[in-house]
């Protein structure tokens, strides 16, 4: 899968559905088209770009906390972060 294009959406093997599993608002033109398990995806192609930093973001996250090395460096991150944020409002 990847992007179907204007001219296709009328094809056999296009999403039944044009609206977008990102903001539920009907796709026009190109957008970008994904199979899978528990069915069909369709995104415009900015809300593919803002749905892909999200999931790069959770993917991250977990990588993330399952390394206790890390963890402990990003537990670090965030009390610094605190401590600045508090520096600054207070
Ligand atoms: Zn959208």
């Amino acid at each position: 899968m990847g992007v179907i294009y204007e001219s296709q959406w009328d094809e056999f093997w296009a999403p039944e559905s044009r609206v977008c599993f990102y903001c539920h608002k009907e796709v026009r033109g190109a957008g970008v088209y994904w199979s899978g398990a528990n069915g069909d995806i369709v995104l415009h192609d900015t809300c593919a770009e803002n749905l892909a930093v999200h999931l790069i973001g959770d993917a991250k996250e977990i990588w993330l906390v399952s390394r206790p090395y890390l963890r402990r460096r990003v537990l670090g991150l965030v009390q610094e972060h605190l401590r600045i944020s508090e520096g600054a409002h207070g």
